[in-house]
């Protein structure tokens, strides 16, 4: 009986296909591992994983979907977008969100829906809260990865939150007198990051916004504990910091990751070129091969949101539920505005976005061409929303990330490969994302233009494959 039943599947390799398999017929693969795209191929889909890629004629399958004049790449990994925040409200527990239920609900059960309209199939969170259930329990959401947060409470963000329900957020509070193994020590804390399944951990190296510094940051000792510790359990860490000390800080501190681009260059602000700290730092960054995320759409959404019709873009009609896109035309919904003019004592709102828009962004753009020159691999990472501005749309944001990575000199290769094989290297899970290969998880995006010819094309998407599951891309905007 066994015999019988090894031959049949030898002469028939496919027959035992699962109903609902998928041939993507004479399409053109785009993917980072191939010199030139790849004409008139078949991609068979089984079970969630690519099984075969062929020339040849495939004539056993579930589905069959007609991929004549289309591109297929892999799906897009953001490495850096928070699930449980709500552009315009802030984490989900913050009072402007408890105020307001029924838009907290609408906009979460929209949420992994619009990444996968803008063709993001593996979200990284590195800072996911308490409000993360709901994305991984939507019916469609991107695969999901999560950093924790080691924080204390006279450090940043924890320092920040000024509520109870804000500070409930933060599950892994180190005490750094706390002994050897102790409880609540660095040990303690990163082996119960280890066993709640997270992949990653992540450190706020953050003394104060812009030129500031009120905070203080972990002591050198705590950092090469959690170092030590983590590099037992296999945890990389990423470290948020943006400006220049605090990115020398984190260096010192062996990070594996910087989460942010440098667009505060401290004393040098008024540099037109990148001066020589900055260039050491990014040649330690080179060096000792630390991933980089540029994070443009930061700085992007905190100028945008200073634009007066940023709330009527017609991209957001596709993503956002239409109560929140009427909130945000409330006055209620200007709060963070006002918090920006305050902090600009009174400046003009155009005058505020020119500073985000031109400035700073201008600094992050050369960071990134200074690495990217160097063959240094950019990592697709938006932060998305990156503040409380509603000008950051989730996916969408992605998208715009995309666009920026164009601004700053990277062409559409290096593009295509930080949106996807760099980031499933940098988070070593590139046995199954990042390239279109036989064995990879089958998170798949196919595009009716051609995305090596203009960025735009990563916004003609017709169909995402998502775990094998083919979804048409209308079906996921918010006027289904
Ligand atoms: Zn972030």
């Amino acid at each position: 009986m066994f015999k019988v039943l090894l031959f049949s599947v030898l002469l028939f390799p496919f027959a035992l296909l699962a109903k609902d398999s998928v041939l993507i017929e004479d399409v053109t693969i785009i993917s980072s591992h191939h010199h030139e795209p790849q004409q008139h191929m078949n991609v068979l889909i089984d079970n969630g994983r690519i099984v075969n890629i062929t020339r040849n004629k495939v004539t056993s399958y579930g589905l069959k979907i007609n991929g004549s004049g289309k591109f297929l790449t892999p799906g897009i990994m953001d490495s850096h977008a928070h699930v449980s925040s709500i552009p315009g409200m802030g984490f989900g527990v913050d009072p402007m969100s408890v105020k307001h239920p029924k838009l907290t609900k609408s906009y979460f059960k929209q949420q992994p829906r619009s990444f996968l309209y803008y063709g993001v199939t593996q979200v990284l969170d590195p800072n996911p809260g308490l409000n993360w259930h709901h994305f991984t329990s939507a019916e469609n959401h991107p695969d999901y990865f999560r950093c924790e947060v080691i924080t204390s409470t006279h450090t940043f963000p924890y320092v920040e939150k000024q509520d109870d329900k804000s500070r409930s957020m933060f599950t892994y509070l180190i005490d750094e007198k706390a002994p050897r193994n102790g409880a609540n020590s660095a040990e303690d804390i990163v082996q119960k990051i280890a066993n709640s399944g997270a992949s990653c951990i992540k450190i706020y190296f953050e003394d104060g916004y812009g030129n500031a510094s009120q905070w203080p940051t972990f002591s050198p000792k705590t950092l090469d504990r959690i170092k030590v510790s983590a590099k037992k359990v296999k945890l990389p860490i990423l470290a948020h910091a943006n400006a220049l000390d605090m990115q020398q800080l984190a260096l010192s501190a062996r990070v594996d990751v910087i989460v942010h681009g440098m667009w505060n260059w401290g004393e040098h602000s008024h540099a037109k070129d990148i001066p020589a700290q900055i260039s050491n730092v990014l040649e330690n960054i080179i060096v000792n091969k630390i991933g980089y995320m540029p994070t443009q759409r930061v700085i992007a959404g905190l100028g945008e949101v200073m634009l007066p019709n940023i709330g009527d873009s017609p991209e957001f009609s596709l993503i956002t539920p239409k109560p929140l896109l009427n909130w945000y035309k409330t006055p209620e919904a200007q709060w963070f505005k006002e918090e920006l003019r305050i902090g600009f004592d009174g400046m003009p709102d155009k005058s505020i976005a020119g500073v985000f828009l031109y400035g700073r962004i201008g600094k992050g753009n050369k960071v990134i061409n200074y690495l990217n020159k160097s063959k240094h691999p950019i990592l697709l990472a938006s932060d998305f929303p990156g503040s409380p501005s509603f000008a950051n749309q989730p996916g969408l944001t992605t998208y715009q990330e995309m666009k920026a990575m164009v601004d700053a000199g990277l062409t559409l290769n290096e593009v295509l490969a930080a949106a996807t094989i760099n980031n499933a290297k940098q988070f070593k899970i590139q046995d199954d994302y990042g390239t279109v290969e036989v064995g990879k998880i089958a998170n798949l995006l196919l595009l009716k233009k051609n995305p090596l010819s203009s960025i735009e094309a990563w916004d003609s998407i017709d169909t995402i494959i998502l775990n094998g599951q083919p979804i048409a891309r209308h079906t996921l905007s918010v006027k289904q």
